[in-house]
């Protein structure tokens, strides 16, 4: 059924569906056919949970360009197109961020593609941004963007898999014709020969006289934090390829009918990727009592989550308006009081939390003690557990939704 949209909602259904058509073009045309390779952010993610890398390879979405906006309800376009903001921003910032990179005058490369076969299976790594220096002193760094709502006290594992993978595989194959950068002369080249074509640099023969790291750069709508660096590592890289094995077997036994997706092995516990997996609705973590959404206990429950969503808006605008209010505070130069109204406000500093770092305890301890094991036992007969507590977990189901066709 086709709704009666306000011309708001009709703004939003087209935009909606331009978002969605676009990420399509945009994986197609940048990564490929993603059904035929495995890519780092699959391992990432297999190695957080099989069931869910397993689900995308097989390219089981819940929505997609061919999804029939016209029948859904406004709320339902309005959670796509709010999804689809987020998975997309990254993207609008990328290519800011490449501007700004290449103003420096730095030796910069967008979109390096290595490709290898391991074990019969074909995996490519997709590199946001590869900057190098030749000369006495060659370096290699990789930048990999994430857009953030929030800059994270530290990295998801399935980005610092992927962080691993991308290191790892640049210095394995370093002198093997595994490189390309799309629209330019180099297609199936050693690194260093990518990198003389492209800026006329001399680098080393072998990677172990170069420099190299990975970094991420966490972005928010008002920060960056850099992470890193993540240096090769021979045992990491050979897990990630053992993932991507076990991904494409995986698959490949689910698509010839060997196995259920339901089968395969998934992510215990609270888990932040279930909000955002495609197949969380029937997801064995979530066998559950299904209740009406009609019945008093069903309403209740979709209202808490509503209330939920609506807190985490309203702390979003908080957050905005306190930061305003600070900077306008500190530029007009007030020290005291300022009312107005009700109510009075002032800007003052208050002494940082102190934490004790228990790395550096334990450090102490074992200088004081001299050994590690007595210094343990003393750190754990110092340690208090808190009382258990009840937790509400509220998630959203990413029901699969209608296709045009
Ligand atoms: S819902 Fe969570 S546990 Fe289930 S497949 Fe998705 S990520 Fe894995």
């Amino acid at each position: 059924m086709q709704h009666n949209d306000t011309k708001e909602q009709r703004l939003l259904r087209l935009l909606t569906q331009g978002l969605l058509a676009h990420a399509e073009q945009k994986t197609a045309s940048e990564l490929g056919d993603r059904s035929q390779y495995i890519g780092m952010s699959d391992i990432g993610k297999g190695m957080e949970c099989m069931r869910s890398a397993v689900a995308g390879k097989l390219g089981m979405s819940a929505v997609s360009a061919a999804t029939d906006l016209g029948t859904l309800p406004p709320d339902d376009v309005a959670s796509i197109l709010g999804r689809q903001v987020i998975l997309q921003r990254g993207h609008w910032q990328e290519h800011g961020i490449e501007k700004a990179l290449v103003a420096t005058g730095v030796k910069l490369v967008p979109q390096l593609e290595i490709s290898i076969e391991h074990n019969g299976v074909p995996i490519k790594a997709h590199l946001d941004f590869i900057l190098v220096w030749g000369g006495k002193r060659p370096a290699v760094r990789i930048l990999e963007l994430k857009s953030n709502e929030r800059i994270p006290d530290s990295l998801y594992a399935s980005y610092e898999a992927q962080l691993y993978g991308q290191v790892g595989l640049i210095k394995s194959c370093w002198a093997d014709p595994c490189f390309s950068i799309p629209e330019t002369d180099v297609s199936e080249a050693t690194f260093p020969e990518a990198m003389r074509i492209m800026f006329d640099v001399e680098l080393p023969e072998s990677p172990n006289a170069v420099d190299i790291e990975a970094w991420v750069l966490s972005i928010s709508m008002s920060k960056v934090k850099p992470f890193g660096p993540y240096l090769p590592d021979e045992d990491i890289l050979e897990a990630c390829l053992q993932t991507a094995v076990a991904i494409w077997r995986t698959a490949e036994d689910v698509r010839t009918g060997n196995l259920e997706l339901n089968d395969i092995d998934y992510c215990r516990g609270f888990h932040p990727l279930c909000d955002w997996c495609d197949v969380n609705s029937d997801c064995p973590k979530f066998q559950a009592v299904s209740i009406s959404s009609d019945s008093v206990c069903g309403l209740e429950l979709e209202e808490l989550a509503m209330l939920k969503e609506r807190k985490a808006d309203l702390e979003g605008c908080i957050a905005d308006a306190e930061e305003r209010i600070r900077q306008t505070y500190s530029l007009i130069g007030v020290q005291d009081w300022i009312s107005t109204g009700d109510h009075r406000f002032r800007v003052t500093t208050v002494a940082g939390r102190k934490t004790l770092d228990r790395a550096l305890v334990m450090d102490k301890l074992i200088s004081l003690i001299g050994d590690d094991l007595r210094a343990q036992a003393v750190l754990e007969q110092c340690e208090k557990t808190g009382k258990a507590h009840d937790r509400l977990y509220v998630g959203r189901i990413n029901k699969p939704l209608k296709s045009a066709a």
